[in-house]
């Protein structure tokens, strides 16, 4: 009977950015090596709310030059500011 067991062998952090090395064995012999690497600061930000909304984090968001009139704000890539009057 052919044993395939997956390994996790090791977790290197760097200034906030983790890579994850898995591999794979079969028979006791190693078959695949696969490195995960995070490209946004922790894993958590995957499930931060503004990544999941708009598809980047916040400080990835490009501005428009525009300054919002009600709440002073700079206006973003996506049309919207603090107060939210800026998209209308
Ligand atoms: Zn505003």
């Amino acid at each position: 009977m052919k044993k395939i067991q997956l390994r996790q062998d090791d977790i290197e952090e760097k200034g906030g950015l983790k890579s994850i090395t898995f591999t794979l064995f079969k028979d006791d012999s190693p078959l695949w090596r696969i490195r995960f690497k995070s490209l946004h600061e922790g894993i958590e930000s995957l499930f931060n709310p503004h990544l999941a909304q708009f598809g980047k984090m916040c400080y990835e968001m490009k501005g428009t030059g525009f300054t919002c009139p009600i709440c002073n704000s700079e206006i973003d890539e996506l049309g919207l500011c603090n107060c939210g009057t800026g998209s209308a």
